[in-house]
């Protein structure tokens, strides 16, 4: 039996299995279910409900697409601190 496969940073969601979308690999770092966070960038409150400024223009697109969106340039799924080496 496998694994659970994280799919949030944030709320720390969790998935079985593999199910094809950029979570497989990396999770994100705030998904559907997250309470809402404060953004780093604009400093504004942002949910999946209501989204900062940062997102209006990508909030026309379904969540899987934003994802692969970001994972494509390396930025918004990949946690490179793993601890020390
Ligand atoms: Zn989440
Ligand atoms: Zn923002």
């Amino acid at each position: 039996m496998r694994d659970p496969i994280l799919v949030c940073k944030n709320c720390r969601a969790t998935k079985p299995e593999a199910d094809g979308t950029p979570t497989d690999m990396f999770p994100a770092e705030h998904c559907g279910e997250c309470p809402p966070w404060r953004c780093d960038d604009c400093g504004q409150m942002c949910s999946a409900a209501s989204l900062c400024p940062c997102w209006v223009q990508l909030s026309d697109l379904p969540t899987a697409d934003v994802k692969a969106l970001f994972a494509a340039d390396g930025t918004f799924s990949i946690d490179p601190v793993v601890g020390e080496s």
